[in-house]
């Protein structure tokens, strides 16, 4: 990428030590001419155009210039691993920074038009209905004409006028030196109207909120603090623009059982001395169902035995997660004076058969007799 990119400063004519005024003014000069709005039969223009405004965002930033200076391309190239580049901008972007609204919106004369904001909903949900999916109704604002001035604005009896700052385009211009600059009107803050008496219900603003009910469908195996977009459901847009979003934030409520790692599923259960000695087949709690799981003979405390696909489904897949059962060897409690000379009775047995009975201690004595040698 940084292989045959034309040299910033001769792109845009000047000099290494140019002043920012003086880069300002090259670009205002290219940019006037590669324009694509006044190029339509060069298609060549547009390649042109964004040359010397990624040439201009370069050198006029002193950081960056001070990068490209020392480095050249490398210094600044956003691939490059260098600084966090402007992003390959569209021309509105281009005329943001110092044209203003000149081009950009100076295209589609009249009113601007504005995608309304985007609302957050959270929605606290089970980890049952996480796993399998989950369609509840929510109340959520909406907005629908006044039906006092019948969504004009105006005080019933009144009228909506002509902006007289903008003649109703939304936008004015502004002289600024050589230069002309289209800016939105800041008396109708571009609607192009005036509402001399505005409506008191709404004040002015043509809408009433309301609140409705909305369908929400969660999809199985949804994670806590995932989000679901409910398209068109957020606030009105502006001058007849696209409304925003309705965005579902999903919190999954803790569960007294399992814990939940992705797909997968976590459970610990305790199970007997007896039965981690035997071996045996013990019950273990899946989400909404149970399955037997055999101990085998001499199992130890915290062996982890996995459960193929007893967890959730995974997202947006028909795989399944795995449960994880975590075994816990519990200490019998509240022993009968019988009971303590039984299991006395059989420690001494056990001695008999010195450490062989004793996997754990077996190790651990002998990791012992290293540390200390
Ligand atoms: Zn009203
Ligand atoms: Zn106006």
């Amino acid at each position: 990428m940084a292989t045959g990119k034309r040299d910033f400063y001769e792109v845009l004519g000047v000099g290494k030590n140019a002043s920012e005024e003086d880069l300002k003014k090259a670009y205002r000069k290219l940019a006037m001419k590669y324009h694509p709005d006044r190029n339509p039969d060069n298609p060549g223009a547009e390649a042109n155009f964004k040359e010397a405004k990624e040439a201009y965002e370069t050198l006029s930033d002193p950081q960056k210039r001070g990068a490209y200076d020392q480095y050249g391309h490398a210094g600044v190239d956003p691939s490059m691993g260098g600084f966090a580049g402007a992003g390959a901008g569209g021309f509105a972007d281009a005329f943001g920074d110092i044209f203003g609204d000149i081009f950009g919106q100076g295209r589609s004369s009249g009113p601007q038009v504005y995608k309304g904001a985007d609302l957050r909903y959270n929605m606290e949900i089970t980890l049952e209905q996480a796993a399998e999916g989950y369609t509840t109704q929510i109340r959520v604002p909406s907005w629908s004409n006044c039906n006092v001035c019948s969504g004009t604005g105006a005080e019933p009896g009144s009228k909506v006028e002509v902006c007289p700052t903008c003649d109703g385009n939304g936008q004015v211009r502004i002289a600024q030196g050589f230069f002309s600059m289209q800016q939105t009107c800041p008396k109708c803050r571009g609607t192009g109207k005036y509402i001399p008496k505005p409506c008191k219900s709404c004040h002015g603003t043509g809408k009433t909120k309301e609140q409705k009910t909305l369908e929400i469908k969660i999809p199985a195996g949804i994670d806590d603090g995932m989000r679901v977009r409910s398209v068109g459901n957020g606030e009105p847009g502006v001058n007849g623009g696209p409304a925003g979003d309705l965005y579902v934030e999903v919190h999954v409520k803790a569960h007294p059982v399992f814990e939940r790692d992705g797909s997968d599923l976590h459970v610990q259960m305790p199970i007997s001395f007896a039965t981690a000695t035997l071996g045996g087949e013990i019950e273990v709690p899946t989400l909404g169902s149970r399955v037997e799981l055999s101990i085998p003979e001499g199992t130890q405390t915290g062996k982890t035995f996995r459960l193929r696909s007893k967890g959730i489904k995974q997202l947006r897949s028909s795989l399944l997660g795995d449960l994880y059962v975590h075994v816990i060897l519990e200490t019998p409690i509240k022993l009968s004076d019988e009971q303590k000379s039984i299991l006395k009775q059989f420690e001494e047995s056990l001695k008999t058969g010195g450490k062989k009975h004793s996997p754990q201690q077996e190790g651990w004595f002998d990791r012992m007799k290293n540390f200390f040698n």
